[in-house]
């Protein structure tokens, strides 16, 4: 059957086809972390539907509060008109949300991909200031509209004819193990920051002011990078200071995967607009903006789509945010991040191709790299695509499923759900251990 359905797939789909090529799996089950495809055989999943199942496949309660959707006769779709289950999950979303927003935010449905969630929050922003400009930083993404392209930061994305539409000024991202600046990360921290205020104070720039500053508190298809509290509290001054719009993107990061709630809450930051997708609707199509009263300067009508208001999804995203405030996930996912980076950087010790080793929560991932090719100014040795991609596909081998990321998808990246058992950690360690020996020999 999977090679009948593969095979099929390549005929009928499109060449743009990614993961079915990656992790050429035929799903056909799955609960919790297990997924168990047509071949009988069973992986652990660390995508979790590109960090969509906070939860794991399959959740009980996701389940039952789908059923009970379904018996009820609700409208399984309503645009944005109001039902009381999309009513539900509004006020659960409005509770849990970070710092001045909670209870008091705007929400904004968009629909159903995060990346439409982007093109919003860049709407919002220009219509609320008047202004066009928007500063994104390297390693970035935010989807693959235009818009979102435009912000994001691989030269393929922006390349894209019509991405620049939005005027967008890209700095570094303070990234630790490639600084940028060629310094450590707390100089690099303040660099960037310096750099941002430098630039949108001074009217010579061509960038002062911008509508917006949009960027991801830890970058996940960039390579598991994280920015530093410093940073990011620095930024949030600046922006404040300077009436610029903080856009802060937790498509990826939110719901409980980074040990918060929301990440942007370990450094005590409250973005003006908030981009939620993935997570947020437990597993099916949702996502949102949820910004300051303030912004709310909008028009009917501009910015809408089709499908914002699925009674699924919010059923699907209420118990999924009220099982992770509930079971305190969040420090749940912080405390196996920890396990899953101790036991990488032993696998690692002893293997300099194992360049860095680092996450937040359960964002992990691991840069490989080619300790024999030629050092950057700062003495880093190059990224190894080919082993990465190696190691990707030994993984799966060895019945584990993982993505890359990063610039040249170098960096082994593992999104596994919050609800990954002590004993299935310990698993992907072991599998990751057992692939890596499958690669060297
Ligand atoms: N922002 C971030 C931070 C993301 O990780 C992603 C998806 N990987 C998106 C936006 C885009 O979301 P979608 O794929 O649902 O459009």
């Amino acid at each position: 059957l999977r090679d009948r359905l593969l095979a099929r797939q390549a005929r009928r789909e499109s060449s743009a086809r990614t993961y079915a090529r990656t992790l050429p799996v035929v799903p056909v089950r799955a609960e919790g972390a297990v997924v168990t495809g047509a071949d009988g055989r069973s992986y652990l999943d660390c995508l979790s539907g590109a960090g969509t199942l906070a939860l794991g496949h399959n959740h009980p309660r996701v389940v039952a509060a789908l059923r009970e959707v379904i018996d009820s006769g609700a409208p399984l779709h309503t645009l944005d008109m109001i039902t009381p289950e999309k009513d539900a999950f509004t006020g659960e979303l409005l509770g849990r949300l970070p710092g001045t927003l909670r209870d008091d935010a705007r929400l904004h449905f968009c629909g159903p991909a995060g990346t439409d969630a982007v093109e919003a929050a860049l709407k919002l922003a220009q219509d609320a200031t008047g202004r066009r400009g928007v500063v994104a930083f390297t390693g970035a993404y935010h989807g693959m509209t235009l818009g979102a392209s435009a912000v994001s930061g691989p030269r393929r994305m922006r390349d894209t004819p019509g991405a620049d539409a939005v005027p967008v000024t890209r700095l570094p991202y303070p990234y630790d193990y490639r600084c940028p600046f060629g310094v450590g990360s707390r100089q690099s921290a303040r660099l960037s920051a310096a750099l941002l205020e430098s630039l949108i104070t001074d009217p010579g720039s061509g960038v002062a002011p911008p509508a917006a500053v949009i960027l991801e508190v830890v970058q996940g298809e960039g390579g598991v990078v994280e920015g530093p509290d410093a940073w990011l509290r620095e930024v949030r001054r600046i922006t404040a200071e300077h009436g610029i719009v903080l856009i802060v993107d937790e498509v990826q990061t939110g719901v409980g995967r980074t040990g918060r709630f929301w990440a942007c809450e370990r450094a005590g930051v409250t973005p003006d607009v908030l981009v939620a997708s993935k997570a947020v609707g437990g597993g099916l199509p949702l996502a949102l903006i949820a910004y300051r009263p303030a912004l709310d300067t909008w028009r009917p009508g501009r910015h809408t789509g089709t499908f914002r208001g699925n009674t699924l999804a919010m059923a699907a995203g209420r118990v999924t945010l009220r099982t992770v405030a509930e079971e305190q996930l969040a420090l749940r996912a912080e405390a196996l991040g920890e396990r899953i980076r101790a036991g990488l950087r032993r696998i690692g010790a002893g293997r300099p191709s194992f360049g860095d080793v680092r996450g937040r929560g359960l964002m992990i991932g691991v840069e490989l790299v080619d300790p024999d090719g030629p050092p950057d100014r700062l003495g880093t040795p190059p990224g190894d695509p080919a082993l990465a991609a190696a190691l990707r596909a030994a993984c799966l081998e060895e019945g584990l499923m993982l993505e890359l990321g990063g610039r040249d998808d170098t960096v082994l990246r593992l999104l596994p759900p919050l609800v990954l058992t002590d004993d299935q950690a310990d698993s992907v360690l072991e599998r990751i251990e057992a692939a890596l020996r499958r690669t060297e020999t």
